[in-house]
């Protein structure tokens, strides 16, 4: 099982930080144990959710719910709820989370903080869109319910735990006829087809997202499969998800490396021989493939993994994948799940929003010595020199300067911060 206080690539390892479980949203925040920072399930990838040297505030058992309105779908809960615990409750009465990341282990709380997206950003925007108000809990005692508008609602949505401790958050749902999902998959041929087929999707498709073999190259470079789907029409039905499996224990050595990375990526391309394929599925396995093989994270070994996770503008988008595909390629050292997606162009909920006009690319990377980081580093510079920015919830190495360029409203967010709260991320990137 992943312990409470870690983060999910498992690098770095947290050190000397003092663990306080929070059981009741009305208990006051420690006072002498400080700096704080909230913590839900630790699915963030790096640093964000680690506070070395200070205290973090267990969210988990904050998971009460506190209204539901099933004619209207609007929902409150606790922080500490899963995003998986709203969905067991909406579904059945014909709701749905508006955006959902691809793990739904998350908590309400974690999906505010870093104001996650899912598959249907060009439709949708971000988690914080659908957000009606929160509670924040500040450190000097003092309760705010805030609403979209709220200076401090802006700061606090995508705000990276920095602004206090949100206590509960009520979310606006999406009505769905029940839980199946109709998807297709599409095999493409290399990066001019995944735009081609992002710009026809957008208009028929709530949900688009591809997955791309980055270890092909020359003419195979950026080729993968599209997938897109819709909710499914009422009357659908599909295979019931079958029982997950779990990683039992951590291996000595990372099961990720040069020997399994290539066939991987070859085998996933041509898992599918005909150009398209359609199917209805649950949501479940949909959405949330990754959960269904709990602790997945432990098959990088004992050192971790990192994950490179950038948006990149529109106008440079397509030479800037293609650049960070063709490093990759040359360094051999590939990624397990390389995820490329275009977003939609609302503007961001949040000061600190990652999620932005432009394309996403999510890459992991065992974490196998300094290769890797400077592997990093050289994608980091293709990102830079794009105008594009990481995403700081899968983050735990950018430089500061990279962190700076990557968030031209850091200014404003600056004066919001709680003087109390802080991270080993924070820390990092504001030296
Ligand atoms: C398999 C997998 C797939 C993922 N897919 C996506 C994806 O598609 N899109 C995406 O955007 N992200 C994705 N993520 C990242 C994940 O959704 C985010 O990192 C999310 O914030 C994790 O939530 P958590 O509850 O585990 O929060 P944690 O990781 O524990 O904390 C994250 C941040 O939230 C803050 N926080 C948590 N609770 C509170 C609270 N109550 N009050 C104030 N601050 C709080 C913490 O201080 C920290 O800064 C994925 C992660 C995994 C493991």
């Amino acid at each position: 099982m992943s312990r409470a206080g870690d983060s999910w690539g498992r690098w770095p390892l947290p050190k000397d930080q003092r663990l306080w479980p929070l059981r009741r949203r009305d208990q006051p925040l420690p006072a002498d144990v400080r700096p704080l920072l909230a913590y839900g399930q630790g699915r963030s990838y790096g640093d964000s959710c680690l506070n070395d040297g200070g205290t973090l505030l267990l969210t988990r058992g904050l998971d009460h719910f506190l209204h539901f309105d099933p004619g209207t779908g609007v929902v409150a809960c606790e922080a500490g709820a899963t995003l998986g615990e709203v969905l067991e409750i909406a579904v059945p009465r014909g709701w749905f989370l508006p955006v959902v990341p691809g793990t739904r282990l998350a908590t309400v709380g974690g999906a505010l903080a870093n104001d996650v997206h899912g598959k249907n950003h060009h439709r949708a925007g971000s988690f914080g869109d659908h957000v009606r108000a929160f509670e924040l809990l500040r450190s000097d005692g003092s309760r705010q319910v805030l609403r979209p508008g709220d200076a401090l609602f802006a700061a606090t949505v995508g705000g990276l735990g920095l602004t206090g401790l949100v206590t509960w958050v009520e979310l606006q749902l999406q009505p769905v006829a029940g839980p199946w999902m109709q998807v297709e998959s599409l095999r493409f041929d290399g990066l001019d087809d995944f735009f081609a087929l992002s710009a026809e999707s957008a208009g028929s498709h709530e949900y688009t997202v591809a997955w791309v073999d980055c270890l092909a190259r020359g003419k195979a470079l950026g080729r993968g499969h599209f997938l897109r789907a819709n909710h499914a029409a009422p009357g659908a039905a599909g295979q019931a998800p079958g029982q997950g499996l779990s990683m039992p224990v951590t291996p000595p050595v990372s099961l990720v490396n040069r020997l399994t990375l290539r066939p991987f990526n070859a085998l996933y391309y041509h898992r599918q021989r005909a150009r398209r394929r359609a199917a209805v599925q649950h949501y479940s396995p949909y959405f949330h493939p990754l959960d269904g093989i709990r602790d997945w994270n432990r098959m990088y070994g004992p050192n971790g993994f990192l994950q490179h996770q950038c948006v990149l503008p529109p106008a440079q988008a397509r030479d800037a994948v293609a650049a960070l595909l063709g490093e990759i390629g040359r360094s051999g050292q590939g990624s397990f799940l390389a995820v490329l997606k275009e977003f939609g162009d609302r503007p961001a909920p949040g000061l600190l929003s990652f999620a932005r006009p432009g394309t996403t690319l999510a890459l992991d990377f065992p974490h196998r010595g300094p290769g890797v980081f400077a592997l990093l580093e050289r994608l980091d510079a293709i990102v830079a020199s794009a105008g594009g920015a990481l995403y700081p919830a899968k983050d735990a190495r950018m430089s500061p300067a990279m962190f700076r360029a990557g968030q031209p409203r850091l200014d404003a967010f600056i004066p919001h911060i709680d003087p109390a709260f802080s991270s080993s991320f924070w820390r990092r990137v504001m030296e």
